[in-house]
């Protein structure tokens, strides 16, 4: 079978995979609607098709992983998408993330700090479907200066502090998910940033992310 064939196995598999993430706490239908429209199995090594609607992470080569479903689904409800949202994503891994965002009608820019991870996506598949998903290289931790202010800030690699810069991009009333080193395992926090420029902070259960490294790797 074609590495790009949506089958109804493969959407069968989807479904369950939605079913099996309520059932873990995600509420937002709009999440798990994008999700459920996004064939997941193209993101990963055809052989590893037939477990892609598993809900765990998988390795994407150069010592990184695309996300546990479940983790994608749990930041981007934190998120409050709305159509039309600049979100700025560190950590751009398989495109999976990005996807989910440009699905839900957000405009979508993305960092990676490898090369050979940002030189994969110029042939990114999806590429016709959104136009709306702009991929960087570069550091995370200096952000988008250019493109700023966002909307939304989400992070997908394990911090270990809040960058300045990004809170700087953060438009007054936005939001940054960002899931905070301590230790082995990492505080999703969900950042607001408010009008008399202080920042709030909530925080909500622990995940296991690789860590967000400073600087760009050739
Ligand atoms: N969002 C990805 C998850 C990728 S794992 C997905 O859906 O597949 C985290 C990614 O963050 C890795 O690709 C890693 O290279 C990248 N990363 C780590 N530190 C970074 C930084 N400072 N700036 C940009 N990307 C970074």
């Amino acid at each position: 079978m074609g590495k790009y064939e949506d089958s109804y196995r493969h959407k069968g598999l989807r479904k369950k995979l939605m079913d099996q993430l309520r059932e873990k706490g995600i509420t937002d239908e709009a999440v798990l609607d994008a999700m459920n429209n996004i064939p997941r199995h193209f993101f990963l090594d055809s052989a590893l098709d037939e477990i892609a609607y598993e809900d765990r992470a998988f390795p994407i080569g150069e010592k990184q992983t695309i996300s546990q479903p479940y983790t994608v689904a749990y930041q981007t409800q934190l998120l409050m998408i709305k159509p039309q949202d600049k979100v700025l994503e560190i950590g751009t891994g398989s495109v999976y993330q990005a996807s989910v965002l440009a699905e839900m009608g957000a405009k979508v820019f993305t960092i990676e700090r490898q090369k050979k991870l940002f030189e994969k996506t110029k042939n990114f598949f999806l590429k016709q479907k959104y136009p709306n998903l702009k991929f960087f290289y570069g550091d995370g931790y200096e952000g988008l200066p250019t493109y700023a202010p966002f909307d939304k800030v989400i992070i997908t690699a394990a911090a270990p502090f809040i960058p300045p810069r990004l809170i700087e991009q953060l438009k007054v009333g936005g939001l940054m998910v960002i899931p905070l080193d301590e230790g082995a395992h990492q505080r999703m926090l969900r950042i607001t940033h408010n009008a008399d420029g202080t920042v709030g902070e909530e925080a909500f259960e622990n995940f296991s992310f690789v860590p967000m490294l400073s600087g760009r790797k050739g």
